[in-house]
Parts: structure tokens; C-alpha cells; sequence
């Protein structure tokens, strides 16, 4: 960037991924490359597997897989690791996320069993129940549920899916998108009987995109190693060895590794309960910000349940015909230096998200409020009390 477009102070950064960076995180990658044989090397990535284990709640038995890749790519990982072509998988409809994983899983061949998305509104359990009674061959090898679908900021609770496949009896895996929610909230893979979760180093994890992650249990390792399905890079199976080529696959991402290792160690320091605690007091003044916002009767939350609201990003809906959810988007990232996110898929042009997952604080967060509150009011939407009701829930 040239001297004359530079932004005095800090852009605030409040899309849900990617998510800002913390100063130690970006000092921990800033380190010249190594051999590979560098004790270094591998005590980060023993550092990055450890870390992730405990975080999501699962023991040494659950193989951690880093990928040089973003979500997309673990998506890809699954898909090719658990169905072979023509397979089936389940996809409980959440919206936009739950779609393209969808369509992602098709275009490699496999079919796929959607269950209807109601806008708004988190996974329907009794269709995925119906789908999965349906199925009395057992064709459908995994269900693929995104818990927070970060188009909509919905989270939907995933433990009824595992009681469903238990009371059917339903050999399905059960594979958890934790992109937009680990590190924001807990995950429990094992408690909650998660075959699979997968995430990404962009967003709650506070790190560079380019890190993609997939935390297997033994039943799943071995459903594997039994699908016939075509692969190399993402296969499973060779991701294993002594040496750290094995585990990538190749040369591994040292920035990236240094910077989750550090990531990961800022969670633990501040404490994983007071991490999630943080994320869940900051949205509720986002949700605060939102109902006062509200009263002008010009937007409303996309999530129409309370409890279903993410603690990692707030999805917006322009009322049809009160502003342009795009223009709001442009004047506070260039006006106001707040920078959020768009609409997704359905919601494009429509909705306008704010994330608040990741390494963010009360006085960040008010500051980004008041500065979508500031483009709000100059583009002339009428508003209630928005940034007021944020500043007294956090005062509460
Ligand atoms: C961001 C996201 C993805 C996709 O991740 P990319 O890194 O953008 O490919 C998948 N699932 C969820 C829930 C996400 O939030």
C-alpha cells in the first residue's frame, strides 16, 4: 500500500473469517525457514496436534490432519476419505454452508440426500430422522452437519443427530463442520460422540487462511482405510509416519504451524472457559446492538431463534426495500474502517454479517458497532438505540 492510501489507526476487522490476527501469533511466524529435520519443525506440529486435541475435546486415539488447504479442501478430504463414488451422504440442510458442501460432494460423484432449510432456523432433527429411517440398506456411509452456518449465524445443536443415528442404530459417521465455531465455543468431540470435526486456521483459531483440519476418531480411520475411493494427496491413510513429509504430504506450512502452535497456546494462557465466555458476553452485545437497531423496523436478525444465535458472527437482514445491505457494507469499511461481510448465496444483497469470532475485545467490538451504527445513519436508515443498548449490556 502506497503512503497516500494509508489508514490512520486501525481498520477494524469484523468479518467471521478472516478473523484479525493477534501481534504474538504474527511474530511466532516470522521466523526463517528451517530444514526439515529441525527438531523445531516437529515440535510445533506435536504443539498445533496437542493443542487442537484439547480444545475440541478428544484423546490420543483421534488422529489430527493438517492440510496445506482451506475449509473447501477438508471438505474434499472427507468426501474422498469416507464415500466412494456413487455412495451416499446426508446433508442436514443449515443453508448456504450446508449447500456448498453439497454441491462440492456431487461434483466429486457422490450422491447426496439434502434435508429441507427453513430460513432462519437450525438443523430440522425429525427430517434427519426420517431420512436416516428411510434409509434401511444403510446406503448413506456419513451425515455431514455444519454446526454454525456462517451465512446465517445459526448454530444448530448437533448432539440430537447423534441420538438419532444411536436409537436407528445407523452406521452413518457423524462429521461436524466446526469451521466458523471452534475456538469461540465448545466443540466436546468425544462427549458428543462427533466421528469427525473439521475446522480451518482463518477464523476462531486467529491465524492466516491456509491451515485446514480434520480431527478423525479410530472408527473413522478405519471407515476409511475400507472406502475405495481414488485419492493421493488427501488420503488419510498416508498422512501417517515419523517424518513431518509424511504427515503434509510434502514440504509442511511453517509460518502457519509456528502461528497455530501460538495461537493455540494464547488460548490456553487466557484460559479455553474464559475464551468462550468472552465470545458468547461479546455477542450478546452484538444481539444488544441489533434489537435496538431493530426498532427503526428497517432490519432484523436473519436468526429467528434467540438460542440458536452464533457467539461467532451476526447475520443482518435489510427489511425489502430500506437500504442496500452492499452500499452499507462499502461506506463502513471506507468511511468508518469497520470492515464486515456481505450476504452469502440466498442472502446476497440482502444481509450484512459482523463476526465477532477470534481475538476481539469490548472496546473492538463497541468501536465496530458504532461505526456500522455511523453508516447506518448517514445512508438515512431509521434506527432505535443500537450502540446505547451495547454499551449497557457489556456495562451490566
Ligand atoms: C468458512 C467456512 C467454510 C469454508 O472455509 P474456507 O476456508 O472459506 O474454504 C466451511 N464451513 C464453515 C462453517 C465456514 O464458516
Amino acid at each position: 500500500m502506497s503512503d497516500s492510501t494509508r489508514i490512520p489507526g486501525r481498520r477494524l476487522l469484523h468479518a467471521p473469517g478472516p478473523s484479525p490476527i493477534p501481534d504474538e501469533v504474527l511474530h511466532a511466524m516470522s521466523v526463517q525457514n528451517m530444514d526439515l529435520a529441525d527438531p523445531r519443525v516437529d515440535a510445533s506440529i506435536a504443539a498445533a496436534e496437542a493443542g487442537l486435541r484439547r480444545l475440541i475435546g478428544t484423546g490420543d486415539s483421534t488422529r489430527v490432519l493438517l492440510f496445506i488447504a482451506n475449509g473447501h479442501g477438508v471438505w474434499e478430504s472427507v468426501v474422498e476419505n469416507l464415500a466412494a463414488p456413487g455412495d451416499a451422504v446426508l446433508v442436514p440442510g443449515t443453508g448456504h454452508f450446508s449447500e456448498s458442501w453439497a454441491v462440492l460432494t456431487e461434483a466429486l460423484g457422490r450422491r447426496v440426500v439434502r434435508t429441507p432449510w427453513r430460513e432462519g432456523h437450525p438443523i430440522d432433527v425429525d427430517a434427519v430422522a426420517a431420512a436416516l429411517e428411510a434409509d434401511r440398506e444403510h446406503a448413506i456411509r456419513a451425515v455431514f452437519a455444519v454446526h454454525t452456518d456462517t451465512a446465517s449465524g445459526v448454530t444448530s445443536d448437533l448432539v440430537p443427530l447423534r441420538r438419532v443415528l444411536d436409537t436407528l442404530g445407523h452406521p452413518a459417521l457423524l462429521v461436524a463442520d466446526a469451521v466458523a465455531s471452534m475456538g469461540c465455543e465448545p466443540i466436546d468431540m468425544d462427549a458428543r460422540g462427533f466421528d469427525l470435526v473439521i475446522g480451518a486456521s482463518q477464523k476462531g483459531l486467529m491465524c492466516p487462511p491456509g491451515l485446514g483440519i480434520v480431527a478423525v476418531n479410530e472408527r473413522a480411520m478405519a471407515r476409511a482405510a475400507a472406502t475405495p475411493a481414488p485419492r493421493f494427496y488427501w488420503d488419510w491413510a498416508r498422512r501417517d509416519g515419523a517424518m513431518n513429509y509424511q504427515k503434509f504430504c510434502g514440504t509442511a506450512p511453517l509460518p502457519l504451524l509456528h502461528g497455530l502452535a501460538a495461537a493455540l497456546a494464547l488460548i490456553e494462557q487466557e484460559g479455553v472457559a474464559v475464551v468462550y465466555a468472552r465470545h458468547a458476553r461479546l455477542a450478546s452485545a452484538v444481539h444488544a446492538a441489533v434489537e435496538g437497531w431493530a426498532e427503526g423496523g428497517a432490519l432484523g436478525f436473519v436468526a429467528h431463534e434467540p438460542g440458536t444465535r452464533s457467539v461467532s458472527v451476526t447475520a443482518i437482514e435489510a427489511r425489502p426495500g430500506a437500504f442496500e445491505a452492499d452500499a452499507l457494507r462499502t461506506l463502513a469499511r471506507e468511511q468508518f474502517q469497520v470492515a464486515i461481510a456481505g450476504g452469502l448465496g440466498p442472502f446476497r444483497g440482502r444481509v450484512f454479517r459482523i463476526g465477532h469470532l477470534g481475538d476481539h475485545n469490548e472496546a473492538g467490538l463497541l468501536g465496530a458497532l458504532a461505526g456500522v451504527e455511523c453508516a447506518l445513519r448517514r445512508m438515512g436508515v431509521p434506527l432505535g438505540d443500537g450502540i446505547g443498548r451495547a454499551v449497557r449490556r457489556l456495562a451490566a
